[in-house]
């Protein structure tokens, strides 16, 4: 451990946190203020660009705290303007983040671990496995870095990049509060996306918090899902919806499933019939991704037809669908598809 590591990290401490900081260094509490609108509001790389604080403080924070911030590494724009960026973290590990411009709102998605040691079966981020949970302020910077890089104004954030966000679960809580507190975004314009940690969703729903659940479920039974999803399948699909029933009691807010559709392994009929008959009475919508094929993971993505005839199944039986738009797809911006590069920069 360097000198460095045991300092504490500006960029992922609340205002109150940093206004307790500037006390601890003989300042008044409203300077702790003054950097959460720095970091957060004008998304400042470094302590000397805060320049209404007093230059003795700076020299202060500037060898008692740490300020990094993420560095653009590589940009990819897909035609419809979603781009996806592989941001360098200070320990030089990449992760990918995605900004997904609409007519009406402007989406980040972003990553919560390098890696991830779920080995979904069909995900190109599950080849190298877990290195590290992010810190808080590493999972907010990826929505700052993006923020300046945006023509808008970003509305919404999904956790849905790389890594499991409910097995990094304080710092992923922790930076939900920073982008609605400190950033000002919505949380019911906020997005976990998960395997389905049963007794981390459980959780969840007694957090006072009104962001939305989004399941990546994939599978209407267990048998098919150990295959698909073999870290996941520590729970079963009938307790995992159990939970999502308690979350969507406690929030009031409606649980969408993701599923993948992957050609000739989870998109027959049956398959949507049993999806129907799981989910029966739950408050939720399913939402089918048509899968993006990676080269060397060997699953194809259904034609058009199998689609529609999965999404009238779905209908028919009374179940909510929404199918993900296609937004992104020449970059493989989709829920599992991002890829961790290991090459340094
Ligand atoms: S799909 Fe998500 S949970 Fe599964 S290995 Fe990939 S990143 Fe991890």
């Amino acid at each position: 451990m360097s000198h460095d590591d045991r300092l504490p990290h500006l960029l992922g401490m609340t205002s109150a946190e940093l206004m307790g900081l500037a006390e601890s260094f003989g300042q008044p509490a409203f300077r702790g203020r003054q950097i959460a609108d720095w970091l957060y509001k004008r998304s400042a790389h470094t302590v000397d660009e805060m320049t209404d604080l007093p230059s003795s403080f700076r020299d202060t924070l500037r060898d008692a705290c740490i300020l990094r911030r993420h560095e653009i590494v590589s940009r990819d724009i897909s035609s419809d303007h979603t781009t996806k960026f592989l941001l360098a973290l200070e320990d030089r590990n990449t992760v990918e983040s995605v900004l997904l411009p609409y007519a009406d709102r402007v989406s980040v998605c972003l990553s919560t671990q390098v890696g991830c040691a779920m080995a979904c079966a069909f995900c190109a981020t599950a080849v190298g496995g877990l290195v590290r949970d992010l810190r808080a302020g590493e999972i907010v910077d990826q929505a700052l870095t993006l923020q300046s890089e945006s023509p808008g104004r970003i509305t919404h954030v999904v956790y849905m990049g790389m890594g499991e966000p409910l097995l990094n679960y304080d710092n992923v809580v922790r930076s939900i509060h920073l982008l609605n507190e400190e950033v000002g975004i919505g949380q019911r314009h906020m997005t976990i996306s998960t395997v389905g940690i049963v007794p981390r969703i459980l959780q969840l729903a007694d957090e006072g918090l009104q962001v939305t659940l989004a399941i990546s479920l994939h599978a209407p039974n267990d048998t098919l899902r150990k295959t698909l999803m073999p870290a996941a399948s520590t729970s079963t699909v009938r307790s995992l919806v159990q939970a999502c029933r308690a979350y969507a009691e406690k929030t009031h807010r409606r649980v969408t499933f993701e599923y993948l559709l992957i050609r000739d392994v989870n998109d027959s009929q049956e398959h949507a019939r049993e999806l129907a008959s799981l989910l029966k009475g739950l408050l939720c919508n399913v939402n089918l991704i048509p899968y993006n094929e990676v080269e060397s993971l060997g699953f194809k993505r259904p034609g058009r037809d199998s689609i529609q005839s999965f999404r009238a199944v779905l209908e028919g039986e009374g179940t909510a669908v929404t199918q993900r738009m296609e937004r992104g797809h020449s970059i493989s911006a989709a829920c599992g598809q991002l890829r961790r590069r290991s090459e340094t920069p």
